[in-house]
């Protein structure tokens, strides 16, 4: 995305926010479109659940997506289950049906004497709540008498519903329990799972076997650092991943997302669109990091009265820890962001997702736009030719985050804007004026300028001896 893109879609975010927001029962995809001047339902549905990611906006009902400023209530969210006596009826045929094999919808349908499409969207509905699945490609129905149990892992992607069906003969299943989804992305899922021998529990990454994939695992399984998530083991198995596209007043195909694989639809109910297919998936087996992540750590000190200066720091110096050894170890991450900062036992911070990780080069290259998020990101990053110190523009901005609370969203994009032009808000260089100082060099536009990670280390190190007195002050 280019930065005009990026101007032009913060745009349309506000947009959609002032037009949400005298709107309290919500609004369909198709309705914003219309409030904000666009025509389709597909002209701001990536732009909604971005917003919904970020916690501007929320999905009160799935069929169709009502989304509104305000969380879901219990009431609306009934709204989307199936309706329970006919799912009653589909789960009672089904089993009386005694056949293994499965039931088509078609005959379901015939048998109830129902309308096809209201039992089609009745399975999704069951299927996403692990009561019934359907047989591999087939567009046969089961009861799933597991409910779930461990071959069905459910998740919400990026933009949609998803789910994988893992085989019979799955290494996961066999050595695993599940116990929650902990996040989820374009790429996958992340599992909690507590495995059946050592009783112990992981954090598993579930993500389609790609080269992108592989270099990740590669990455985390050749770094070994106090300050980077440990790698356990990680193996591939065939799975069946589900991709439900929900959509609103859709009328057309063409208001999907337009990757034609993924639109292989299986069978389609009333405004889901499904698409399954056999994949080759990499499980990563890693340490579970307790704590969540450095963004919950900041998102809860931002509600606090307490800055908590010194933590701050100490967190930011094992941050800096950590891609001192990711650099010496001739790696860019290239996704360096508080998402990506998981918080350990013993409050260690450890660096993870190498979904984006590269190699370092002596000199700048030239390199693919498979890159990170675009707030962190340097300005050269989006230009594509960038080496390791890409990496210390996302750590200035962090450092920033650490210390300086910005409780809103919008605060925080502002802020961000203007420190991305070496602009800061002049009660921060007043407070923090030795911070400052790097900082402002960390964002430097000329990557040249900014500091390495051993400069940072060494700067760090020298400020918390020199000052522990002061900084028990600040973190008043
Ligand atoms: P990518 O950037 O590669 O597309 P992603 O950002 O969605 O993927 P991750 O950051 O690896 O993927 O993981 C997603 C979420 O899963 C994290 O934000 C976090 O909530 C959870 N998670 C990941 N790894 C761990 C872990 N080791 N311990 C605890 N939670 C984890
Ligand atoms: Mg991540």
């Amino acid at each position: 995305m280019t930065m005009a893109e990026k101007h032009t879609n913060n745009d349309l975010e506000n947009k959609i926010c002032t037009f949400l927001n005298d709107k309290e029962d919500g609004a369909t995809a198709l309705q914003i479109a219309k409030g904000v001047g666009l025509k389709k339902a597909s002209d701001v549905n990536s732009v909604l659940y971005r917003l919904e990611k970020t916690g501007q906006l929320f999905r009160n009902s799935d069929q169709p997506p009502i989304w509104s400023r305000q969380k879901r209530s219990a009431a609306t969210v009934k709204n989307s289950q199936p309706t329970d006596a006919l799912a009653e009826e589909l789960k009672k045929m089904m089993l009386s049906d005694g056949k293994s094999n499965g039931m088509k919808s078609y005959h379901l349908a015939a048998k109830l004497n129902v309308p096809r499409s209201e039992v089609n969207k009745c399975l999704h509905g069951l299927s996403r709540s692990g009561e019934v699945k359907r047989l591999g490609e087939t567009s046969l129905w089961k009861v799933d008498e597991t409910n779930g149990g461990g071959r069905l892992i459910k998740y919400k992607g990026e933009f949609q519903d998803c789910s994988i069906e893992l085989k019979e003969d799955s290494r996961f299943f066999r050595d695993f329990e599940l116990v929650s989804v902990l996040g989820a992305g374009g790429f996958g899922c992340v599992v909690k799972a507590k495995h059946k021998l050592d009783g112990k529990i992981y954090a598993v990454k579930i993500l389609e076997n790609t080269i992108k994939a592989s270099r990740e695992v590669k990455a985390l399984a050749m770094l070994k650092h106090p300050n980077i998530v440990s790698y356990y083991t990680s193996w591939d198995e065939e799975a069946f991943w589900i991709n439900e596209f929900n959509d609103d007043d859709s009328t057309t195909s063409s208001q999907y997302p337009t990757d034609s694989e993924q639109r292989d639809s299986c069978s389609s109910a009333n405004g889901a669109e499904n698409s399954g297919r056999d994949l080759s998936c990499l499980f990563i087996q890693m340490e579970f990091c307790e704590k969540g992540t450095l963004n919950d750590w900041i998102k809860k000190r931002n509600e606090g009265t307490k800055n908590k200066f010194k933590k701050a720091l100490h967190m930011f110096r094992q941050i800096v820890s950590g891609v001192e050894y990711i650099h010496s170890e001739g790696h860019i991450h290239r996704d360096l962001k508080p998402e990506n900062v998981f918080i350990g036992e013993d409050e260690t911070v450890k660096i993870g997702d190498f979904g984006h990780v590269t190699i370092t080069s002596s000199s700048p290259v030239s390199r693919t736009s498979e890159t990170g998020t675009l707030i962190y990101m340097s300005p050269e990053q989006t230009e594509m030719v960038y080496d390791k110190k890409t990496d210390i523009f996302a750590l200035g901005l962090i450092c920033f985050e650490i210390l300086w609370k910005m409780p809103t969203v919008s605060e925080k994009l502002k802020l961000f804007e203007n420190l991305r032009r070496q602009i800061f808000p002049e009660d921060f260089k007043n407070k923090y004026a030795t911070e400052h100082h790097i900082i402002r060099k960390m964002l430097s536009q000329t990557p040249a300028e900014r500091p390495d990670v051993k400069e940072i280390a060494k700067y760090l190190e020298d400020f918390l001896l020199r000052n522990s007195t002061a900084l028990e002050q600040k973190s008043a």
